[in-house]
């Protein structure tokens, strides 16, 4: 059994704020001691559940972030830009978890709730329904035949989770206050529910299903300003801020626009 974490940063526990997630920002060195420890947390608890491998994805920004040196030794990962695949290394696992996710952009007081960039991407649809990243990476990881077993981060982003997978197991380590700000649990109260959670979801594999979504996919993606498209026989154009992808596979839907 190969477990698959894609790992961001802003539902890290420890995290409150754009400070510790931004590379320029002033916490960012904690940020990344924080986001390697729920990892490794995380880790530690696949293999106590009987994984035999677990591949760790750096999925936030640039995708080097986590303290490689720090890593969990039985563990690999893959950082850096993957090119066309969202979720590289995937293909084998037999679960993935969604660590240290976030809201979709929009949430009221969620923490840094955004839709894979906050400076461009205001809203995204998926086959007519609004949807952040829980629910696109989810996805993107059922097109590989894999559930997504757990996912941590505040309240807001767990039940968003429960409405696209109702038999996911979720781990809050934080309430979202505002956009900048969080009631957070402590360091040990928060690794003891991630490694508890993270057994739970292994133990739970069997009965969490993959979501199932109707093909071709409509991706409509909607830009906080005029973006340059180009338009092709997949890509329609809805006004001048939003344009809709039609795919098979929405991987693919994803990197268009
Ligand atoms: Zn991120």
């Amino acid at each position: 059994m190969n477990i698959y974490i894609f790992a961001d940063m802003e539902g890290i526990s420890g995290v409150s704020g754009s400070d510790f997630v931004r590379l320029d920002g002033l916490f960012y060195q904690d940020g990344r001691r924080f986001y390697t420890m729920d990892i490794n947390v995380c880790i530690d608890a696949c293999f106590k559940a009987g994984a035999d491998a677990v591949i760790v994805r750096d999925g936030h920004g640039s995708g080097n972030n986590l303290l490689w040196s720090e890593l969990d030794p039985r563990a690999e990962v893959i950082q850096g830009n993957s090119g066309s695949t969202r979720l590289p290394g995937i293909k084998g696992c037999s679960a993935i978890i969604l660590l240290g996710y976030h809201a979709m952009a929009g949430t009221t007081n969620a923490l840094l709730e955004h839709t894979y960039s906050s400076t461009s991407i205001q809203n995204m649809w998926l086959n007519g329904e609004r949807v952040g990243e829980f629910a696109i990476d989810s996805t993107i990881a059922a097109e590989y035949g894999i559930p997504t077993i757990m996912v941590s981060g505040d309240d807001k982003v767990c039940e968003e989770a429960k409405n696209w997978i109702p038999e996911i197991v979720t781990c809050q380590v934080k309430t979202g206050l505002t956009c900048q700000g969080a009631r957070l649990l402590s360091r040990e109260t928060a690794h003891k529910l991630i490694r508890e959670k993270t057994i739970e979801a292994i133990e739970s594999i069997n009965r969490i299903k993959a979501p199932v979504i109707n093909k071709p996919v409509k991706l409509k993606k909607e830009y906080v300003e005029r973006h340059q498209i180009h338009i092709g026989n997949n890509v329609k154009m809805i006004d001048g801020h939003t344009i809709e992808i039609t795919s098979n596979s929405l991987e693919e839907a994803l990197l268009i626009g």
